[in-house]
Order: C-alpha cells, then sequence, then structure tokens
C-alpha cells in the first residue's frame, strides 16, 4: 500500500470524519438497504455496508475472472441443455436432499410436456477468492457459480462513486482515479431487455418475483429502474399474488393480475423457506410450464446447484461440454479448486476420510444458497461422524477451503463504530446471455462484484450484513 495511504490508514480523526462523509456519500449514490426491523418500509431505510477504502486486487487476476466469464455462460446454458448430465450428478443428491428433488421434479415435468419457450435468459454470478498456497503462491479460485436470484449488480453500480468522494476527500488522488466504472445493474437490464424484445409483445411485463420480506430492494431496483429507462414495463410480485391470480391461457401464455408476463425474473425461490405451501410450489411448476421467459428456467436453476459445480470439476467433464475446444477447457478449469463427492461408494468414503482427517482444510457445503449454510471446522466432523455412513451423506459436497491473504480496511456499517479489520475479499463476476433456440444473441461479461468481509467470518452475504460493498483498486 502506497505510504500517503497508509498514513491516512493511521490518522483516526481523519478516519471518523471521513466514516461521516462516507455514510452521507452512500446515501447519496443510493448504496441502501432497509432495516431488519423495518424490513419493507418504503421510509425507514439505511444504507448497505461497505468498506471505507477499496482493495488492491493484482490486475492479471482481475483481468482472468472477467475474461473467462464468456464461456462460463456458455457452460451453464450448455449443462442446462443436457438433461443426461443432470440427470446423473444430481441423482444421489435427490435422493438425500428434498428441496432439490423438489426442483428436479419439475424439471422431469417440463421435460416430459415439451417446453413451451425457446428463449433463454441467464444472468449469474461467479464468485472467486485469491487463494495462497503454502509456497506463496497466488491463484485465483472459484467459489461458487450462482445462477438464481443474483444479488449485487444493483448496489455495485453506484458503489465506484462512494469511494472516488471518499478518495477524493482524503487526498488520495492517485487512487481515486484508478477506481473502476461498473454498472452491472444496467448489464442485466440490457440481457433482460434483449429477451423482452425477443418474446415479442409490447403490452407483456418483465416480473421481477420478489420475496415477503424486502430488505434488499434497492439493489433490485437499480435494474428495474434501468429496465423503465428503456420504457419496459415492470411489476413486482410474489408468490402469493401468483396463487391468487396467476393463470396460463391455452398457449401457455402466463398472466398474473391480468398482465401478460413475457419474463419472470427469480429473485426469490432459491432457498426452501421461499415456498411456504403446497400452492408456491404449484405456482413455480405454472411459471416453469409457460411460455413466459424464466430467469433462471428451472434446468438452468438446477445447473447452479453445488453438486453440478462438483460434477464439472471431475477430470474429462469440462471436454464434453467444449469438445475440440482446449483453449476454453483450461481457461475454466485454471479457477476450479478441488471438489469432491460424498456419493455412496469408495470415492466418497475416502473423501470423508480426508475430511476427518484436516477438517480445516476444507468446507462441507449443502445444497443452499444465500449465505450462512456452509460447515467448517471441527463442525465438519460432527456433520460426518452423523452422516459418513448413511445416503443423508450425498445432500453435500467437500471443497477445498481457500485461504486468502488478508489485508486491512475499515468496514463500515450501520449501528456500530468503524474499526480497522483484518478483511479478505471476494470477486463476483456478472455474466449475461440470451439464447433462442440454436443462436445465442447475447453472451457479455457486464462487471463485477467486491465484496470484504472481516476474516474472522468463514461464511459471507451483504444481506446477512456480514460482508460489506467494496471496489477493487488494481495493481
Ligand atoms: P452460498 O451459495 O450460500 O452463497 P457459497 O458457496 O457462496 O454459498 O459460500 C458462502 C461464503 O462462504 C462465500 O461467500 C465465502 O466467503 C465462503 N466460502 C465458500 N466456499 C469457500 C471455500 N471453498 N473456501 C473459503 N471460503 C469459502
Ligand atoms: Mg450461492
Amino acid at each position: 500500500m502506497p505510504a500517503l495511504w497508509e498514513e491516512v490508514m493511521r490518522d483516526e480523526h481523519l478516519i471518523e470524519y471521513l466514516q461521516e462523509i462516507a455514510k452521507d456519500t452512500a446515501f447519496l449514490h443510493g448504496v441502501l438497504m432497509r432495516t431488519k426491523e423495518t424490513s419493507n418500509s418504503h421510509e425507514v431505510v439505511s444504507f448497505a455496508q461497505f468498506t471505507l477504502f477499496p482493495t488492491r486486487v493484482p490486475s492479471t487476476v482481475f483481468t482472468q475472472a472477467l475474461t473467462v466469464q464468456t464461456h462460463f455462460n456458455l457452460l451453464v446454458d450448455r449443462v442446462s441443455l443436457n438433461p443426461s448430465f443432470l440427470k446423473e450428478s444430481l441423482a444421489s443428491t435427490i435422493k438425500a436432499d428434498d428441496f432439490t428433488a423438489r426442483l428436479f421434479n419439475i424439471y422431469k415435468q417440463v421435460q416430459q410436456e415439451g417446453r413451451a419457450q425457446p428463449i433463454v435468459l441467464g444472468l449469474n454470478r461467479l464468485d472467486y477468492m485469491l487463494d495462497q498456497s503454502s509456497d506463496g503462491v497466488t491463484c485465483l479460485k472459484q467459489i461458487e457459480i450462482n445462477t438464481i436470484a443474483v444479488g449485487g449488480a444493483g448496489l455495485a453500480s453506484p458503489t465506484p462513486d462512494v469511494h472516488r468522494h471518499i478518495l477524493k476527500v482524503a487526498n488520495l488522488l492517485e487512487e481515486r482515479n484508478h477506481i473502476l466504472d461498473n454498472n452491472p445493474a444496467e448489464g442485466f437490464a440490457r440481457g433482460l431487455a434483449k429477451a423482452w424484445e425477443l418474446y415479442g409483445s409490447e403490452s407483456a411485463v418483465v416480473m421481477f418475483l420478489v420475496e415477503d420480506l424486502q430488505r434488499n430492494i434497492y439493489d433490485q431496483r437499480f435494474v428495474e429502474n434501468e429496465l423503465w429507462k428503456k420504457n419496459i414495463p415492470v411489476i413486482r410480485r410474489r408468490f402469493g399474488d401468483l396463487c391468487r391470480t396467476g393463470y396460463l391461457d391455452q398457449n401457455r401464455r402466463l398472466y398474473v393480475d391480468g398482465k401478460e408476463i413475457a419474463i419472470v425474473y427469480f429473485r426469490n425461490g432459491y432457498m426452501p423457506q421461499n415456498y411456504t405451501s403446497e400452492q408456491s410450489w404449484d405456482a413455480r411448476l405454472m411459471m416453469e410450464r409457460s411460455l413466459a421467459v424464466k430467469c433462471p428456467d428451472i434446468s438452468t436453476h438446477l445447473a447452479g446447484t453445488k453438486k453440478v459445480q462438483q460434477e464439472l470439476a471431475r477430470a474429462g467433464v469440462l471436454e464434453r461440454f467444449f469438445p475440440d475446444e482446449p483453449e476454453t477447457v483450461a481457461k475454466i478449469r485454471a479457477t476450479f479448486t478441488g471438489l469432491y463427492t460424498l456419493d455412496m461408494g469408495e470415492e466418497g468414503d475416502k473423501t470423508v476420510a480426508m475430511a476427518l482427517a484436516n477438517p480445516d482444510q476444507y468446507v462441507l457445503k449443502p445444497q443452499r444458497e444465500g449465505g450462512g449454510n456452509n460447515i467448517y471446522g471441527q463442525e465438519i466432523c460432527e456433520v460426518l461422524e452423523k452422516v459418513k455412513n448413511s445416503s443423508e451423506r450425498t445432500a453435500y459436497i467437500l471443497m477445498d477451503k481457500i485461504q486468502p491473504v488478508p489485508s486491512q480496511n475499515y468496514l463500515v456499517r450501520p449501528g456500530a463504530p468503524v474499526k480497522l479489520n483484518e478483511c479478505v475479499w471476494e470477486l463476483g463476476v456478472f455474466g449475461v446471455y440470451v439464447r433462442k433456440g440454436e443462436n445465442m444473441a447475447f453472451n457479455e461479461c457486464v462487471g463485477h462484484l467486491m465484496r470484504t468481509k472481516s476474516s474472522e467470518h468463514a461464511d459471507g452475504g451483504v444481506a446477512a450484513g456480514i460482508t460489506a460493498l467494496d471496489n477493487p483498486l488494481l495493481f
């Protein structure tokens, strides 16, 4: 870190002053989140937590993550189009995990009936951390592929301006000038707009399927408002609204509250608690059967499961999706860390033994999204001891624990004093693609999401209040 910057970091009075300015600037630019206590209030709001300073990231690593994104878009899409791969990959998981089983059931029904809509829209985010091996070599490693209800594209868009302002006030002008532009909200909206155009009905709307509690609404509003700028109408509805007023006409067009739905954009439906009744499952099936473009459709949702991620890391699997493209395969594979099956049998037994012997080197992951579900350290042993001899273990996968190099930063959080923390960062990269039948009409990397958390926390999540929004400062 440059000397001047270090000096600023140590100047307590200046930090106190900067954090006040930082909070007000976050409000000015819309880096907002509703409070836990008033999750649906249109009047009471706070800022989404962020770092006082940007974080230095090697430019080679940043470029690597951005350049591989369009290949990952293709990979996710090709996985979603491969019923035998999905079936084989998830065969053991759906026996042990009820939620994945229900999703898979919907997938099977849609497959049998034949899909109504050839247009596919993917809005995904790939997450990475910088791993440092024992010999000091650092390497970009993938945490996971997210294909449903991907957050952060909205709030990532105004954060560059917040850091630019803080750095200007701190007189760190060189750093200020190197904060990257970033507007994934606009990129998401371009993908949604393309799919909406291809759907081809002027009066049809984009429906954001949202959660009952909407703390993170501003993240979505950024995308929503970009669509309105393009004169594309957006409505926000919940599962309950679909149960009450949703139906399919004889051509399987989806109507909700009397409006034709061109796109169902899932910002809900990614975890079991989202389905509060059998009716919500019926509603999911109705949407999947419909002519509306689903973002994601059920097969792309399944392509984003942790089990599929683990199967993709097996030797020879990427080659199935990119035959004759060894360079693409190599680029993708370079980002993989060790992923291990817990399927019943010899290979899975080996995984269990490995994890029990060195639990601190691994993360045990169930098929869940949204943060806070992974298992670390000694708890891995407790869980595995319970399930190791039964097929219950196949609900999980095991992954090498990435060991990032910590850096120092101040986390600015509502209701807590700023304090210097030892932090680790995670870089998300946003991918957008639109395909109609055989024709890939859009395939882009549309921006990034830099998040930083105190290294005392194993798991993350901006909405969970652990991770702070950040910006990469390339060097
Ligand atoms: P979710 O889908 O619930 O977000 P993730 O797989 O992204 O689950 O994990 C949540 C968080 O846990 C990540 O943001 C990261 O901070 C941490 N994490 C996940 N996998 C690893 C890993 N292999 N090594 C180190 N940390 C990890
Ligand atoms: Mg996830």
